[in-house]
């Protein structure tokens, strides 16, 4: 491992007044920045420490919760607000990693883990122009299973691997941010950047920007949600997809529905159109199985993942059966 500098940072302000160049990174719990950095893949000059600032989870003003961007990702999950009104996060946390993953791994690391797409991880062997523009994609011939069908491009097709975002993504989370020019809120959705031709730019963070907290608004529909993650085997294993989603039924039809989608985008996928087609609907098979091809209509397959649309179409079919049985 290259040599680096270490300062653990005291206050927001001073782990933002470290950061003086890009070679600078925030560590958390390092669970993925550690291991990249041992594969060659990440090479920082510095890191600066924040897993000593905020880990609060607390009430808003405005009744919903706000997570401390140091929380463990097991503290959210067993949070007993997060688990009542919040329910497919839980799930959506506990289906990943491992519980002593899950007990270092911290809510701002989550978000800003990276592609676990094996060619990106393979710094000697394979081209991936998101490690270096404009190398190539030894993804688009080659293994991938596990790639993006939907927002991807010819310069990568890789996916988010995260569970914890597409709930937060469904429950229209808001990312606080501090930076050297003070701080901004920025919903989940529109955190990370689609690959386009730049597929190095991964988020819409300025140089030096730290996420401080996430605030989950207060919103009735979040209590009736959940998360289902499809994967190759029970446990440890990242989510060829994943749906979060909530429903909420008044007088028979459809009063507000979300549906967000993991392991098929390069982001948390939140399928809005879907959504929109359901309002209003009488739930069931037909309604959702129209609401589920609309989600995937923009869907660009390689050989090997092939079968993700229909996966991802039949696993919203069945979180959205199971939620309205649920409500009756
Ligand atoms: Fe790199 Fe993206 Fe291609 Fe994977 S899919 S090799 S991350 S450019």
């Amino acid at each position: 491992m290259t040599p680096f500098d270490y300062a653990r940072a005291r206050s927001e302000q001073d782990a933002v007044a470290r950061v003086k160049d890009a070679g600078t990174k925030y560590l958390g719990a390092g669970t993925n920045l550690v291991d990249l950095m041992r594969e060659g893949v990440e090479v920082p000059s510095r890191l600066v420490d924040v897993t000593r600032l905020s880990s609060r989870i607390e009430p808003t003003d405005g009744g919903g919760l706000l997570i401390g961007a140091a929380a463990s990702n097991t503290a959210v999950a067993e949070d007993a607000a997060v688990r009542a009104r919040y329910p497919a996060l839980a799930r959506a946390i506990l289906s990943g990693a491992s519980a002593q993953i899950r007990n270092m791994a911290t809510v701002g690391g989550n978000i800003l883990q990276r592609t676990r797409c094996t060619y990106f991880l393979d710094v000697e062997g394979a081209r991936c122009n998101k490690r270096q523009p404009g190398q190539g994609c030894d993804a688009l011939e080659g293994f991938n299973r596990g790639h993006g069908v939907l927002g991807v491009s010819p310069a990568c097709i890789a996916t988010h691997p995260s569970d914890m975002c597409v709930a937060l993504a469904a429950f229209d989370a808001v990312v606080h941010i501090a930076g050297a020019n003070g701080r901004r809120h920025v919903p989940l959705v529109d955190l990370h950047r689609l690959p386009g031709d730049t597929p190095h730019l991964e988020t819409v963070l300025e140089l030096g920007e730290l996420i401080t907290a996430v605030e989950l608004p207060s919103q009735t529909i979040t209590a009736r949600s959940t998360y289902r993650k499809v994967r190759d085997r029970a446990s440890y294993a990242f989510a060829l997809v994943s749906v979060a989603a909530a429903l909420e039924v008044a007088e028979g039809r459809i009063a507000d529905v979300r549906i967000a989608l993991g392991g098929v985008a390069p982001k948390p996928w939140r399928a809005r159109e879907a959504e929109a087609t359901l309002i209003g609907a009488v739930p069931g098979q037909s309604a959702f199985v129209a609401a589920a091809e609309l989600a995937l209509a923009g869907a660009r397959t390689r050989p090997g993942n092939a079968f993700k649309p229909e996966l991802a179409r039949r696993t919203i079919v069945a979180v959205l059966s199971d939620l309205a049985g649920a409500g009756q």
